[in-house]
């Protein structure tokens, strides 16, 4: 079979077939309800932390808009709540692991990195949201490389074709496309 390149799985290990099972159980879920968040003000990207044994620690949208705040991208209000519920700064003892629906941008790479955050599993790839939204990413250089270094395991691109659909209706009922103007040299 031959796959796309939009189809190529973005990873730094491999997983087994109930690993990827979970993973595209989640990811879809968070699809599911995404449409909910953003008919009601957020950002297009959910996020949620679960445990080892798959039980939830918490989930959270994109408040950039809402808040006023740039920051608050998913995976970041994802982290926070967790922290906060598990009163620590720190959630390397708690071997969790992070769902997006999205590819993590430059600021969240850094929110997983500081986090203790074990795992990371993504939908859509940055690529795909910049091409539909306009948004910025950033730049990522060896991401998977440095993460694989520092012990988090990353593997992305699941199910993105119902992540690409959720952007592009986003951009086509004109919701805010966030991002601070520059001058790109
Ligand atoms: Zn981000």
């Amino acid at each position: 079979m031959i796959h796309k390149k939009s189809d190529a799985i973005i990873a730094n290990k491999k997983i087994n077939a109930a690993e990827l099972a979970r993973a595209q159980e989640i990811i879809t879920g968070l699809y599911d309800q995404l449409p909910k968040y953003i008919a009601r003000g957020y950002g297009p990207f959910l996020a949620a932390v679960y445990d080892e044994n798959g039980c939830m620690v918490s989930r959270a949208a994109n408040t950039v808009t809402r808040d006023q705040c740039s920051h608050n991208h998913a995976e970041i209000n994802a982290i926070r709540k967790a922290e906060k519920r598990l009163k620590t700064y720190d959630l390397s003892p708690y071997n969790l692991s992070l769902y997006i629906t999205a590819e993590p941008c430059i600021m969240c790479l850094g929110g997983i990195m500081w986090s203790g955050i074990r795992a990371v599993y993504f939908g859509t790839p940055s690529r795909v949201a910049e091409r539909i939204t306009g948004f910025d990413e950033g730049f990522k250089p060896n991401w998977l490389t440095e993460f694989k270094k520092r012990g988090i395991t990353v593997y992305g691109n699941i199910e993105p074709e119902m992540g690409k659909k959720i952007l592009q209706d986003y951009v086509r009922d004109k919701h805010i496309i966030y991002k601070p103007k520059r001058n790109m040299l």
